[in-house]
């Protein structure tokens, strides 16, 4: 049998790529080393397709529908309908339908709304790919990767489609999402023989999995479905449901009522029917009616909403949630370690000052323009002589970098590490042509950068032999150096001198590189760890300068005015840190690095982290340490991360947050969060939208529940007291599912409130209805059963009609109902303001959408058919108005002793 996808590519389901030699599958695919053309990849792109895996189809929306009937909600509605129907009330079986249908109609809307939502996201986080197209890196869409492309790989990318590795330093590969082995495997360029299995072709990289270790390049032999993990039918998953621990809970919470409250009904129900001798039929409608009363029909889809819309609101402000609790948690976070460099600072890097044996230059110009001057601070004599040993430095910096720089709309842009592109920029500036003066050294090997190493080195080789350069942390070249370059030539290393110039330009708050090199064999072909032991000569230093980002000053100020404390946990230098951590008003007396605190326990480290803010030469691990330790003392924690080592850290924080643009596919996979700007400004906006959803939700579930809570103490009342009800079930069903609904939907919208960041975090496990919130409920509930029971009773006595006095007491329900809305646009501060009846354009439309229905209900001669109401004059208007501002007003009096008793 042939899959759907040998059948679209006949041609390549029989090569075996691991099985050639790299020029052999090169001229099979009539590719090149430096990539395809632009349009050569274009036209590739025509006849092979978009490199994507075939997505698991969407549910079809009339089967979405049918799925909204299955709750037990509807279920017991349903019995409902059928019963009233077989005792004889068809009109009301009718109006039940039609609610379960209502109710139907609005799950299925709210659905489609978080999946929008959901997917929104999905296109915001989907995977780029860096290649080599007319010899130049840059970054494409994974999707639009063809045969023949070549793709550059570093530890944490995502193997984005399958490649033939034409180049692989160091490199390991986790194959578990497509062989299961959980192992990394290590991989190289050789070729294996053609029955190799797929978990041992050593030489191939395959779409889907991971690169744990190492840089590699690799040629695209397959795309898409052609791919081997298209071939097994892979698909990709289709959007998540919108579900937090929150939202299960309630959810719960739902489920328990409704079985409450059908026990209770039964038990009323036989009570009546044994105790009281009622009318079966009679009273099997009072009970529905009760049921329908207390159960929250609406309120699972209104919290849905309202977490959809708040991850929405994220997404616009550059955080993308991947993993929905996590906008539970932000609402709570107490830490937030963040990196320094891209997310405090700007990530745009300009060297400002560079140390040759002797001689400091000052570097003029800002941001990636390759023009400004270079000054020698000691002024004439020999100046030719030191300029010769800085170009010697820039060269070296330049050899063993990898980033470009290339003109685009009108300014310059880098490709690849910001802080190589600076190394680039500098070159121009000292008179070094890259493309030119680096071309007859050229690069025989790669040791790549590692936050662990804190270098990288290059080995290059030219007519007299083989040269080393390496660039790197200042303290760990430093220490591998015995010599320096001089003027004059060579002399030993002056390691005093050298010091102080990284003092100097740290305390400045640059970041400080240190460049050397060694001469070795010119035979040798590979470079090792061993290589970088000992018997380098310092070249120089070079100072580096990355402005803080004002907006992150200012979300800095933010998170502590809302209790929230900020760490900087950097890789960079402790004098660097420090420097920077004082431009964000950040306690940075005592700088502690990674080293200090590897060797405390987690109580004492667990105290040290509590009190210092800035965290220099960290790797890692030290961030996982630093969060396993303020978690054990009750913080709950953000940590920020970008490469592949950070993943664990991400993981066990409670809010894991990866960069968007400078993140390895690693770091936003365990991520919860994914910036799309890298920006520490959007971290505190996540924080901030996180409170206002929590707050939104707790604002939705306190103003639900007292119209159930009253509605169900009015039928309860009527039927212990033997009265006729002053509302009937079918107007129950309109007000819950009409009104309240419609009401409520404001709160999913709600801005937040002015104080958002000005109040401590929430306590994690605080419930999200505190005592006074419970309260609050039955207060309100009383009160609207008062309003609408009194109204009914007037009504009642003035002249008998039944259906007057319930059409009043259903629009006192809502009036109250529309009022309260306003109480719970702030929970506890005043609501008799301005502000608050016209600050929410929603809550403003949602009253006015009630108040035409409510019109409607009352005069519409087919609903009044239906509902049993009959016209109000203007008198009744009145009292139905006095009536909810009262309950208006009480509420409001009970806020002010609320806020007495708190102050
Ligand atoms: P932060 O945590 O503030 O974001 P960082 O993670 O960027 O800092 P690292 O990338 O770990 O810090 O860098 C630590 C040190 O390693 C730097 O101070 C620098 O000296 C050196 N370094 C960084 N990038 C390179 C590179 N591409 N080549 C050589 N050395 C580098």
């Amino acid at each position: 049998m042939t899959t759907p996808s040998a059948a679209k590519f006949p041609d390549r389901e029989s090569r075996a790529w691991h099985a050639m030699s790299v020029h052999e599958v090169i001229a099979a695919l009539d590719a090149h080393h430096n990539g395809l053309s632009a349009e050569e990849a274009a036209r590739r792109l025509r006849i092979h397709g978009p490199n994507r895996l075939p997505e698991m189809p969407p549910r079809h929306p009339v089967i979405r529908f049918l799925l909204q009937f299955h709750s037990v909600l509807i279920y017991v509605l349903l019995a409902a309908a059928v019963v009233t129907a077989a005792i004889g009330h068809v009109v009301d079986s009718a109006v039940i339908l039609a609610v379960v249908v209502i109710n139907a109609i609005v799950g299925f809307v709210q659905e489609g709304r978080a999946e929008q939502a959901m997917g929104a996201i999905r296109a915001m986080l989907a995977p780029k790919a860096l290649v080599l197209r007319d010899g130049h890196r840059m970054t494409v869409d994974a999707a639009d990767l063809v045969p023949g492309d070549v793709v550059v790989l570093e530890a944490g990318d995502r193997v984005p489609a399958d490649l033939r590795l034409l180049h692989a330093k160091s490199v390991e590969v986790d194959e578990a999402p497509l062989t299961g082995e959980s192992l990394p495997v290590a991989k190289s360029t050789a070729e294996v023989p053609p029955e190799t299995l797929l978990a041992d072709r050593t030489d191939m990289a395959y779409f889907g999995t991971l690169l744990t270790r190492g840089t590699a390049s690799g040629l695209v032999v397959a795309t898409g479905e052609a791919t081997e993990i298209g071939r097994i039918g892979h698909l990709v998953g289709s959007v998540g449901r919108i579900t937090t621990p929150l939202l299960r809970q309630m959810n719960r919470f739902a489920h328990w009522l409704t079985f409450t409250i059908l026990a209770v009904s039964a038990a009323i129900f036989a009570f009546g029917v044994l105790v009281r001798g009622y009318d079966v039929g009679e009273l099997f409608l009072a009970v529905v009616g009760l049921a329908v009363a207390a159960i929250p029909e609406g309120l699972p889809a209104i919290l849905t909403i309202t977490m959809a819309i708040g991850v929405e609101r994220m997404a616009h402000r550059n955080a993308i949630v991947r993993h929905l609790p996590a906008v539970e948690t932000l609402g709570s976070v107490t830490v937030i370690c963040s990196d320094k460099t891209g997310t405090l600072t700007r990530n745009e890097m300009t060297v400002e000052t560079v140390a040759v044996a002797g001689t400091v230059f000052d570097v003029e110009g800002s941001g990636y323009l390759p023009e400004g001057d270079i000054r020698d601070r000691d002024g004439a004599a020999g100046a030719e002589a030191r300029r010769a040993r800085l170009r010697e430095l820039v060269r070296g910096a330049c050899l063993c970098s990898d980033a470009q720089l290339r003109q685009a709309g009108g300014g310059w842009r880098v490709e690849g590490d910001p802080m190589e592109g600076a190394l680039v920029v500098l070159a121009h500036k000292a008179g070094i042509e890259p493309a030119r003066d680096c071309a007859p050294l050229p690069r025989i090997d790669t040791l790549p950068f590692e936050t662990t190493r804190r270098m990288m080195a290059t080995l290059h080789r030219d007519d007299s032999g083989g040269v080393i350069y390496a660039k790197g942390a200042p303290e760990v070249l430093l220490g591998l150096c015995d010599r320096q370059a001089d003027p004059a030539g060579e002399s030993d290393l002056d390691i005093a001198w050298w010091h102080d110039r990284l003092e100097e330009m740290a305390a400045e708050g640059q970041r400080v590189l240190a460049v050397a090199f060694r001469r070795t064999a010119p035979d040798k072909a590979e470079i090792t760890d061993a290589d970088l032991e000992a018997g380098l000569t310092m070249l120089g230093l070079l100072g580096i300068a990355d402005p803080p980002r004002e907006e992150a000053i200012e979300a800095v100020r933010r998170c502590r005015a809302a209790g929230i404390r900020v760490k900087m946990i950097t890789g960079d230098h402790g004098a660097t840190a420090r420097a920077i951590a004082v431009r964000f008003g950040m306690a940075a007396d005592r700088v502690v690095t990674g080293r200090d605190f590897e060797t405390l326990d987690l109580p004492a480290l667990a105290r040290m982290a509590r009190e210092v803010d800035v965290f220099a030469r960290t790797a890692p691990e030290h961030k996982l340490r630093l969060v396993e330790a303020l978690q054990s003392c009750g913080e709950v924690v953000a940590m920020t991360g970008d490469g592949v080592n950070d993943a664990p850290a991400l993981k066990r924080a409670d809010v894991g947050v990866a960069m968007g643009i400078k993140g390895s596919e690693a770091a936003r996979e365990a991520a919860q969060i994914v910036l799309a700007d890298d920006n520490f400004a959007s971290i505190a906006h996540a924080v901030e939208e996180g409170r206002t959803v929590y707050q939104n939700l707790k604002k939705a579930i306190v103003f639900i529940l007292p119209t159930n809570g009253g509605q169900a103490l009015i039928v309860i009342g009527a039927i212990l007291l033997g009265l006729a009800l002053p509302v009937t079930p079918l107007q129950i069903l309109w007000v819950n599912m009409v009104t309240t609904v419609t009401l409520a939907l404001a709160f999913a919208f709600e801005p937040a409130e002015p104080g958002t960041m000005a109040r401590p975090p929430r306590r994690p496990d605080a419930p999200i209805l505190s005592p006074f919130l419970i309260w609050r409920i039955v207060l309100v509930s009383l009160l609207m059963t008062a309003a609408a029971a009194g109204l009914f009773a007037m009504a009642a006595d003035e002249d008998g009609s039944l259906d007057r006095a319930r059409t009043l007491a259903v629009n006192a329900i809502v009036a109250c109902e529309a009022l309260y809305l306003f109480n719970t646009r702030q929970l506890v501060a005043p609501s008799l303001t301005w502000r608050t009846f016209t600050g929410s354009v929603p809550a403003v439309v949602a009253v006015a959408l009630v108040a035409l229905l409510q019109i409607a209900f009352t005069y519409l001669p087919p609903l009044q058919t239906v509902f049993a109401t009959v016209p109000l004059d203007i008198a009744d208007w009145l009292w139905i108005g006095a009536a909810a501002a009262a309950m208006f007003l009480i509420v409001e009096a009970e806020k002010a002793v609320a806020r007495r008793r708190r102050a």
